[in-house]
């Protein structure tokens, strides 16, 4: 084991841990963008930034192996300010649409800059005017709010298997397209959402949740899919006021199968109204609706039970 010492404690680690991991492990919270435990790291965002005895520079723990005897500091006035102006650099070219933006309340971004307290961006600049790829049924791309974490990116090539996102143009232009920049709706996209589930901000948003009520407002419920013998679980996103299922919600794949389209959008059994409720029982050539007591004592069935 490796035993190094962050912010004053001293944690042992397996060889090639990274220092993210060994905070984590002592419970220490480092803010991530790009990171993903089921995702390579690129070290992209530098959010993860820290300060290490005897390095040069503000590091990425994410991509920095722990070492024997190595000490560290997560929060130190050098790190803080550091992060503040990569929130500050992240917010010059970023539409601050909080006040309708349906990711408000569930935003990495909008988060860590209540907690660094950046409000305003001290970088003034050209900002993007990208188009909104609104032409399939179950996606909102706005690459106005990308932050290039490029955790689409990985989920779609590393959870899915499917690469149709990648970085496109370059500098200021860089933008994440599918090939040729074609609309999602003409691409081999097959709407498993593994990418919206990993955006950290509203720049992938699902159809299904839009105008249907902020975050907050919303409760979740954990479940576990019906649909096949998989058996996936998820969170039913339920509304607060009245319990109604508003969509699914599976920010944690889990370290096994993530959660398919079926899973995900096969919602609209729950509210269709030609959905049967109760059991129908043939009486001279017609279906009549009758309760389950009554379908249940019928002889044939308890006996079905009975040897099951
Ligand atoms: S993506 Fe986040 S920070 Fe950007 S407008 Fe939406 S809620 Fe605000
Ligand atoms: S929905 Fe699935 S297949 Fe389509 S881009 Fe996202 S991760 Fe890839
Ligand atoms: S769309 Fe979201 S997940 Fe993909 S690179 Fe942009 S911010 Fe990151």
């Amino acid at each position: 084991m490796i035993e190094l010492t962050i912010n004053g404690k001293v944690v042992q680690v397996e060889p090639g841990t990274t220092v993210l991991q060994a905070a984590q492990k002592l419970g220490v919270k480092i803010p991530t963008l790009c990171y993903d435990e089921r995702l390579s790291s690129p070290g992209a965002c530098r959010l993860c930034i820290v300060e290490i005895e005897g390095m040069r520079g503000l590091p990425a723990s994410c991509v920095t192996q722990a070492t024997q005897g190595m000490i560290v500091y997560t929060h130190s006035e050098k790190v803080m300010e550091a992060r503040k102006t990569i929130l500050e650099l992240l917010l010059a070219n970023h539409p601050l649409d909080c006040l309708t933006c349906e990711k408000s309340g569930d935003c990495k971004l909008q988060d860590y800059c209540y907690e660094y307290g950046v409000a305003q961006t001290s970088f003034e600049g050209e900002k993007h005017v990208f188009e909104l790829d609104d032409t399939n049924p179950y996606i909102i791309r706005d690459n106005n709010k990308c932050i290039l974490c490029g955790k689409c990116v990985r989920a779609c090539s590393e959870i899915k298997g499917a690469s149709v996102l990648d970085f496109s143009q370059r500098g200021f232009n860089t933008k994440v397209t599918p090939a040729f920049d074609t609309p999602l709706a003409d691409s081999d996209c097959v709407y498993c959402h593994n990418c919206v589930a990993v955006c950290p901000v509203g720049a992938l948003m699902p159809k299904e949740l839009l105008g249907k009520g902020r975050r907050w407002e919303m409760k979740k419920e954990p479940v576990t899919c019906t649909f096949c013998e998989a058996g996936c679980n998820f969170f039913l996103c339920k509304s607060k006021r009245d319990n109604r299922v508003l969509g699914v919600l599976a920010e944690s794949a889990g370290p096994g199968r993530p959660l398919c389209l079926k899973g995900r959008l096969g919602l609209n059994f729950a509210y269709n109204p030609d959905c049967v409720e109760k059991p129908l029982l043939k009486v001279d050539g017609e279906f009549i609706p009758v309760e389950w007591a009554e379908a249940l004592g019928l002889g044939p069935i308890v006996e079905k039970l009975k040897n099951l």
